[in-house]
């Protein structure tokens, strides 16, 4: 007989010590059938106890492993890290708390036996979820779908199974801003959706401050897409076009009319218009220069600190 796949587990965890040994059991009991896995988890800098109960878990269960960061890179450079260090044929990723129900995961990969490369996930919506989020997630998924031409779906989520083609093509990106789910999305080969009903988070609050869930949507609108920028000459035409008529129309009181021509209120009202405009235009563009500044200085995505596995040590990204 053949030996069976191996299929890899992904975890991101910033700060989630109650969530992970709960978290490892249940995947533990749903994996108990495949026999070859693995469960692979990224401590994102945490300040708590994650990183000992990380180093408990794994050497009480040789299925295991971690990587640590030097610090708080953030969850969708920590998704990174773990595809890229990802040894299975496959590879599943899902939060660390527990909102991604584990029990899907064989759904997933009896379609990647089918035949799928990308099984990716969309939960239902969600009554656990505050207004402020459910509000906040659509609206950056129309955002996005407005700006680029990517097609995700509203409530498209970091809880999918890859391929290793895919994860070897993955690896080919070598932007330091990688947006997984429109990249994955944008990259093809057979993909297949699931729907799911998505759990409360188990213990702990939210990871994802306001602050982290902007520059997310910043991070997935400038990867995808340079339409804002041209917002700025669509802008300029439209306010050379208002000036001209408005100059028109001046004239036409000048010469035409008894009445002065009022000066100071739409002098100042006009000034601040276009100072307005021009603000936000050349901070469009300040964005993608500077995105491009980070680009180009080609640092490693993330560093790792220390890992469970004993031949590497401290290893920076691709
Ligand atoms: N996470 C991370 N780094 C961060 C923030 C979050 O690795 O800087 C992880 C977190 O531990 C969790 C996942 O990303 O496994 C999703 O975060 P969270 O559940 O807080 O987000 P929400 O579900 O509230 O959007
Ligand atoms: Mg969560």
């Amino acid at each position: 007989m053949r030996a069976p796949e191996k299929i890899s587990l992904v975890i991101p965890a910033y700060n989630e010590e109650e969530n992970l040994p709960v978290l490892v059991h249940r995947l533990m009991a749903v994996m108990e059938p495949y026999r070859n896995y693995e469960i692979l988890i990224i401590d994102d800098g945490s300040t708590d106890q994650t990183q000992f109960v990380l180093s408990q878990l794994s050497q009480a269960y040789p299925v295991v492993r971690y990587l640590s960061f030097s610090r708080n890179f953030g969850h969708q450079m920590a998704l990174r890290a773990g595809y890229e260090h990802a040894r299975g044929e496959c590879v599943i990723s899902l939060d660390a708390d527990l909102q991604h129900p584990p029990e899907l995961i064989p759904t997933l990969i009896a379609k990647w036996r089918e035949g799928y490369d990308v099984i990716y996930t969309v939960r239902r919506p969600d009554p656990n979820l505050s207004w402020f989020k459910r509000k906040t997630s659509k609206g950056f998924y129309s955002l996005l779908r407005a700006a680029s031409d990517l097609e995700l779906e509203d409530g498209a989520a970091d809880f999918r199974l890859l391929d290793r083609k895919v994860i070897d093509a993955l690896k080919q990106f070598k932007e330091n801003d990688l947006f997984l789910r429109g990249t994955i999305s944008w990259m093809g080969f057979r993909q297949c959706r699931v729907l799911y009903e998505p759990a409360a988070r188990y213990a702990g609050r939210t990871k994802y401050s306001v602050g982290k869930m902007l520059r997310l949507a910043t991070m997935g609108i400038t990867s995808f897409t340079t339409r804002p920028l041209y917002l700025s000459v669509l802008l300029g035409f439209a306010m050379s076009l208002f000036a001209c008529l408005f100059g028109m129309e001046v004239l036409y009181e000048k010469y035409f009319t008894n009445a002065t021509v009022s000066g100071w209120t739409s002098i100042i009202l006009l000034m601040v218009l276009i100072g307005g405009i021009q603000f936000i235009v050349i901070g469009i563009i300040g964005v993608y220069l500077g995105k491009t500044f980070m680009e180009v200085k080609q640092r490693p995505p993330y560093i790792i600190a220390h890992t469970s596995d004993i031949e590497e040590t401290v290893v920076a990204g691709w």
